[in-house]
């Protein structure tokens, strides 16, 4: 959807194979001399992969893989494009979670790049006249802005397991940002979404409404601003950031937001400071595991929801045999794991480093077991569903506490997965929370700060029931962020994939694994199947591909209740096929769909 402009990212010449498009957007036509490719959902080939939602991303890393750069570095490289051509999801002034599988030692681990919140925050973070603040006012202000993750997650994935420096890997990043990218028209709607509170904050207008009005398709859009950010980093490290001048930045413009007085809009000053800059740091953790169908399922640990919420509905799940069910059998057993999970998410998840999490005893197949029974088949449970205690699991039908409904989460971000020839891969979710984060670009510095405060809860759900993810100083907001790599039982990737889409991440990942796995799907046809979602909510969403199909009143008959969601997610994938090949999959239609791209269509290319 977004077609870079002539100059950029020169000399690349990507293989993009599209084997099957199905009910795909047309691919955008190629551009230039460059050769950059045309945005395709499928591509197989050899010498690694990379999928993401946009093309230029997954160039910037198809030639750091081309070069001999490993999935790490790619991935960098690709977070870091994706700064520049989505500014709106992701970019240094956010978070994410990255998931690496080693190929040397066929393991799985993970960094928690999560922002956190100020040291001064404290459970009424949110709370005005012991209040909660509507979420619009909490999200365009300094208050929902956490300690930046993603330059500390870059420079800890590339310490650790990168072959090249951070300077190097920004480089198509750079120039991207430099030289522009053409404006397609996902980045001008977003844009006009973002419009009435860009314009109260004149360096986001100067940036991104550009004279005052709205990027124009076909237009090229460029972010010097960023391109000297992405230098400094690139030249400086990251200690720019958390303890240099971007830094000070940062912290001027959260404790005064740049808005125009004139406008009217109030801004509410945060309190981050130098020092939660410099307390900041990365987590490098151990996953989550969980066994399905004989394959090991390895996501994100707290303070991510992801893995243990997946894993707990896959354990759900694992007891029937969903390959023989119907599609309405299906649906609705995956309906009801899925509001089952998200009970005992509410209840039991938060920042592991201030709530006692019991991540292991939720991904227990005896707590599975436990809450499994709960679902009929011809009756469905009703939402909000009391939490089961996974620590004591009890006897089946008798929760440990009282129901919470889900609270709000907003829903953007963008999601990455990459391999390279080695067979590493890597499955990275980053966000800076809302679709333009809190609204504030950060002066000459070219990015929008993230609002990923407003994850915390701002206030229990039920005063009643022991809230794990109020706010709380240096605290992670809770996350439903959910990058999987899939191994089979000799610890080779079979699969990996994410999504963005908020608390909605956890549905799209758990459906499409389960649509791959168990109902037969290809990797690109279990991405674009119409999505449901349910989070113990009375209604379940629903895509217009399940509301307008016979399923609905089919599910309907046995008690659903559903209401329409016009897109859910936008997911990304690669798939490990037999001698090194690969297989990148992405959205055919969603958010314009998605740039799968491989290295080379032929071995030995
Ligand atoms: N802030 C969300 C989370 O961490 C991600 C936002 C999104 O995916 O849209 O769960």
């Amino acid at each position: 959807m977004r077609r870079p402009v002539a100059r950029n990212l020169s000399g690349l010449a990507v293989a993009a194979v599209m084997v099957t498009v199905g009910a795909a957007a047309p691919p955008s036509s190629t551009t230039g001399a460059t050769g950059t490719p045309p945005k395709v959902p499928l591509a197989v080939g050899y010498g690694g992969a990379v999928s993401s939602v946009d093309a230029d991303a997954s160039a910037a890393g198809i030639e750091v893989l081309r070069r001999g750069g490993n999935a790490v570095d790619a991935a960098v490289a690709t977070a870091a494009a994706l700064g520049v051509t989505e500014p709106y999801s992701a970019g240094v002034g956010g978070g994410g979670y990255f998931v690496y599988y080693d190929a040397k030692t066929r393991q799985v681990h993970t960094i928690d790049g999560r922002e956190t919140a100020p040291l001064t925050a404290d459970s009424g973070l949110f709370l005005e006249n012991g209040k909660p603040l509507a979420f619009g006012d909490a999200v365009t202000s300094g208050l929902s802005v956490g300690t930046p993750g993603t330059p500390a997650t870059w420079q800890t994935a590339l310490d650790t397991w990168g072959s090249e420096r951070l300077g190097s890997v920004l480089r198509p990043a750079q120039k991207l940002a430099r030289d522009g990218f053409t404006v397609d028209p996902t980045f001008r709607s977003q844009t006009e979404g973002n419009q009435a509170r860009f314009k109260d904050f004149p360096d986001s207008a100067k940036l991104f409404l550009p004279g005052g009005a709205l990027p124009v398709v076909g237009s090229t859009f460029k972010n010097p601003d960023l391109a000297r950010t992405y230098e400094e980093l690139g030249r400086d490290g990251v200690g720019a950031i958390y303890r240099g001048d971007i830094g000070d930045d940062i912290v001027r413009t959260v404790n005064k937001p740049p808005v125009d007085p004139a406008s009217g809009r109030v801004a509410r000053p945060g309190k981050l400071s130098v020092e939660d800059l410099k307390a900041y740091g990365t987590k490098l953790q151990a996953p989550t595991k969980t066994s399905y169908r004989g394959l090991g399922v390895y996501s994100m640990a707290p303070s991510s929801s992801g893995g243990t919420t997946v894993g707990e509905a896959l354990n759900i799940l694992g007891r029937t045999d969903l390959s023989k069910a119907t599609q309405e059998q299906y649906l609705h057993r995956y309906i009801e794991a899925s509001r089952i999970a998200f009970a005992d998410r509410g209840r039991w998840v938060g920042d592991p480093a201030f709530e006692d999490v019991p991540a292991k005893d939720l991904l227990s197949q005896r707590f599975a077991d436990s809450r499994a029974c709960l679902i009929k088949d011809d009756a469905v449970l009703t939402s909000p569903l009391a939490p089961g205690d996974p620590r004591h699991p009890g006897a089946c039908g008798k929760p440990g506490d009282k129901a919470a409904p889900t609270t709000f989460e907003g829903e953007n971000t963008t999601h990455l997965t990459v391999a390279d020839k080695w067979g590493n891969v890597v499955a990275y979710t980053l966000t800076i929370e809302s679709t333009g984060g809190s609204g504030i670009t950060v002066p000459g510095r070219g990015f929008l700060l993230n609002n990923e405060l407003t994850d915390f809860s701002f206030a229990p759900a039920n005063p009643a029931v022991h809230d794990p993810n109020l706010p709380g100083p240096g605290k992670r907001p809770r996350s439903s962020i959910s990058p999987t790599i899939v191994l089979d039982r000799h610890n080779q990737p079979v699969v990996a994939l994410g999504s963005p889409g908020g608390a909605t991440i956890i549905t799209t990942v758990l459906q499409t694994l389960t649509g791959f796995v168990d109902r037969g799907l290809p990797l690109v046809d279990a991405i674009a199947a119409p999505r449901a979602s349910q989070r113990n909510a009375a209604a379940t969403e629903l895509e217009p591909g399940l509301w307008n199909s016979p399923l609905r009143s089919d599910l309907e008959k046995i008690g659903h209740v559903f209401k329409q969601n016009p897109e859910i997610g936008a997911a990304t994938g690669v798939q490990r096929l037999k001698n090194g090949e690969w297989l990148a999959a992405a959205e055919k239609v969603r958010r314009g769909g998605g740039s799968a791209m491989v290295v080379t269509p032929a071995p030995g290319d």
